[in-house]
């Protein structure tokens, strides 16, 4: 069974985080970010110092180890009942942030829509230097590492949206009011809910009844 999943798309700084967040909040979704896992992992493991040394230079972590480190933990996240893979649609956050990546992740996940949040790239360094101020991220904390990292985003991240069907692709403007954004955001993914409760329990109401 492949996970249902709907991918949070843009730069850095275009709000995926928070939107993620929120929407992992609502039940039956579920959200997951690799930039949060990869940030989790102990500094003095010689897979948290790897992800660091990459992460830390603005640079994206090897294809391989990315995709096998975020396999065992949804697994995991799986086996201890946060993730509930039959019942729970997934909101990726970071993830696929390459078309390989895109390719190797075909056998886990079915990729149900692609939220692309647009923004203008100044105004998303704007928000990453704040972010810095914060949330004390150290790829944050220079120019030049953001610059690398919107440098990054343009030549292997964006083609993604090329690697997806278009129809499964919804624009959302991503420099408006963060709960504008949200409310544009639900709007595409509340049918899908709707649509994936309906497969799983085509008549809920007579479910209960024989029951009773
Ligand atoms: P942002 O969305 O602002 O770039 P994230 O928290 O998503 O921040 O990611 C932080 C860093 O973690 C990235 O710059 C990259 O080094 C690493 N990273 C996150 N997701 C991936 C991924 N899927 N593949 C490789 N590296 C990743």
């Amino acid at each position: 069974m492949r996970y249902k999943s709907v991918l949070l798309f843009g730069a850095p700084g275009s709000g995926k985080g928070t939107q993620g967040k929120i929407l992992g909040s609502i039940p039956g979704f579920y959200h997951s970010a690799t930039g949060d896992i990869f940030r989790s992992l102990d500094l003095q493991s010689q897979m948290g110092r790897t992800v660091w040394e990459y992460s830390s230079k603005g640079l994206l972590v090897p294809d391989e180890l990315t995709i096998n480190l975020w396999r065992q933990y949804i697994k995991g996240m799986e086996m201890i009942n946060q993730f509930h893979a039959s019942s729970d649609i997934l909101v990726l956050d970071g993830l696929p942030r390459n078309v390989k990546q895109a390719a190797l992740l075909e056998d886990t996940i079915e990729v149900v829509k692609v939220i692309h949040l647009v923004a203008d790239p100044e105004k998303m360094v704007e928000r990453l230097r704040r972010r810095a101020l914060k949330e004390n991220r150290i790829d944050d904390a220079s120019d030049t590492v953001i610059r690398r990292r919107m440098e990054v985003y343009d030549r292997d991240t964006a083609p993604i949206l090329r690697y997806y069907p278009a129809e499964k692709i919804e624009r959302v403007e991503a420099t408006m009011p963060m709960i504008r954004v949200l409310s544009e955001i639900i709007k595409i993914i509340a049918p899908l809910k709707e649509q994936h409760d309906d497969e799983k329990d085509p008549h809920p109401s007579e479910a209960l009844v024989s029951h009773a």
